[in-house]
């Protein structure tokens, strides 16, 4: 359970980053490589947050991620919560997060649907690995990203690009 394929990826655009910015700018982003071997502590503890550009466990989503649930307005199905919901990626349940009543984080544990797409901030966490996933740079993640984005902000997303 030692995957660091994504560490590779990323480390390779720090480094380019890093390369290209001057020291000053680098205090308030923890891009440090030395870092990557520690990974597992600051994802599980601080407030590291590093999104994977890649996940063993998107086999579960569901086969239609064109239609979802609107961002706005749509309650927990459980708890009926308006706000800070995640739409889990398999079902399409629309579920409160750990800070309300864990509605997503149980509905994870009793049915190992893992990938969850936050209608707060349209992050993506996959509760098996763990950690957020870059939904911009994952394929299968990608279109329901961007249709949450329209949905949300009435517009699609920016583009990143960064080269
Ligand atoms: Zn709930
Ligand atoms: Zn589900
Ligand atoms: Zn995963």
């Amino acid at each position: 359970m030692r995957d660091r394929k994504h560490h590779e990826f990323s480390a390779e655009s720090n480094q380019a980053t890093m390369a290209s910015s001057s020291s000053s700018r680098s205090d308030g982003i923890v891009l440090d490589l030395g870092l990557c071997e520690g990974a597992e502590e600051y994802g599980s503890e601080s407030g590291w947050v590093e999104a994977r550009s890649s996940c063993d466990h998107l086999s579960s989503l569901s086969p239609d991620l064109s239609h979802i649930p609107a961002p706005q307005n749509t309650p927990c199905y459980e708890c009926q919560h308006p706000s800070e919901n995640w739409l889990c990626l398999s079902c399409k349940e629309v579920l409160c997060s750990r800070f309300v009543n864990k509605h997503m984080l149980s509905h994870s544990q009793r049915t190992n649907h893992c990938v969850a797409l936050s209608f707060s901030d349209l992050s993506v966490w996959c509760f098996s690995c763990d950690a957020y996933l870059d939904a911009q740079l994952i394929p299968q993640l990608r279109p329901v990203y961007q249709l949450a984005y329209i949905l949300k902000f009435g517009h699609p997303p920016p583009i990143p690009q960064h080269t």
